[in-house]
């Protein structure tokens, strides 16, 4: 039985991981963190307030519960990254070193999300490789590829059994994203609900990967759970299910809401992080290692989307 340390637990991802966690491993076994106060499901289980900048206060957590895996999910995303890159340096690299370090003195399982951020504009585009060119020219890119070779050099310096993804833009009804490059595909589907209208701050014909969350959960669960004599690579493995511009999304959209209109307005930001992101990765080491498959195409996604968050307005 696992006992897991989730940290960031209350962001887009941490706050339905957390809930899946206690599903498959008991309510006990799953500590959620954050630097924010939990409120409503994530609080009727274990959970304390944690800075991961502070490294004291992440290797007291994972001592005081006697975790033997760590889940490191707190991070600055990509959008907010530009705003204010020094303090991405200091949460991202920061965070990730404590949390390592945590995993390597108590001899702890490690995941962490790396992101197709992590590639740059030299990175071929279509069907980006696995193993590839990555220079980045964004902070967001540049942490990211940092903590790859960081949590790559735990394993083969320290013998860490650090794992883990580089996750597409992830999509979901629950918690709203934090300042991501693919945010618009989750307000999307807000506003065809609320409004039958969206201004894409992306601009038509932008391709990049996405993936809906029951999909992303399932993955990190699998890639734990797998047999490490079978994985040849350990971190930042490519998983996507889903890759789409604007226009699609509003084509999918259009099949349930008919009169549903797309405009556009560019954020500048955005759309130069993006333009610097794959269109589309090859996922086929994580398929071959450890039998990672989507199950949520862009039509199934929409479908499921659209019910939910019309549930939250009726
Ligand atoms: P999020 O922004 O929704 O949540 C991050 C959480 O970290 C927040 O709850 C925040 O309060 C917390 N946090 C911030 N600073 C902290 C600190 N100093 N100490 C402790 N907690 C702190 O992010 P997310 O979407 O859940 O992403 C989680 C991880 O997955 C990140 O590493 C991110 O880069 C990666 N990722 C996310 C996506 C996506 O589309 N959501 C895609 C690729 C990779």
């Amino acid at each position: 039985m696992k006992k897991i340390l989730v940290t960031g637990a209350l962001g887009q991802i941490g706050s339905e991981l957390v809930v899946k966690l206690r599903e498959t491993y008991g309510v006990e076994n799953v500590i959620g963190t954050d630097i924010r106060k939990a409120e409503g499901i994530i609080a009727e289980g274990p959970f304390e307030l944690v800075d991961v900048t502070d490294a004291n206060q992440v290797y007291s957590v994972a001592k005081k519960y006697n975790v033997d895996t760590v889940m490191h999910l707190a991070a600055l995303l990509s959008a907010k990254a530009e705003e204010n890159p020094k303090l991405a340096w200091h949460i991202n690299m920061g965070g990730l070193v404590n949390a390592l370090e945590t995993a390597r003195e108590l001899n702890l399982q490690f995941f962490t999300p790396s992101s197709i951020g992590a590639f740059g504009p030299t990175t071929p585009k279509d069907h980006t490789p696995q193993d590839t060119l990555q220079r980045p020219t964004t902070m967001y890119g540049v942490n990211k590829v940092s903590g790859e070779l960081l949590a790559d050099y735990y394993y083969h310096r320290f013998g860490v059994d650090t794992r883990g993804v580089r996750y597409p833009g992830l999509i979901s009804h629950v918690t709203l994203p934090g300042g991501g490059t693919t945010d618009y595909a989750v307000e999307i589907y807000y506003e065809a609900i609320k409004h039958k209208t969206y201004t894409s701050c992306i601009a038509e014909g932008t391709y990049m990967d996405m993936m809906y969350m029951p999909d992303a959960l399932n993955a990190i669960i699998q890639l734990m759970e797998a047999d490490p004599n079978k994985l040849k690579h350990r971190n930042a493995f490519n998983i996507s299910a889903i890759s789409a511009a604007p226009e699609d999304f509003a084509k999918s959209i259009q099949k349930h809401i008919p009169d549903f209109k797309l405009d556009y307005q560019v954020d500048p930001v955005k759309q130069r992080i993006a333009d610097s992101w794959p269109n589309s990765i090859d996922s086929s080491a994580a398929t071959e290692e450890w039998g990672f498959k989507a199950a949520y195409d862009l039509d199934k996604m929409t479908n499921e989307m659209l019910n939910k968050v019309n549930m939250k307005f009726v």
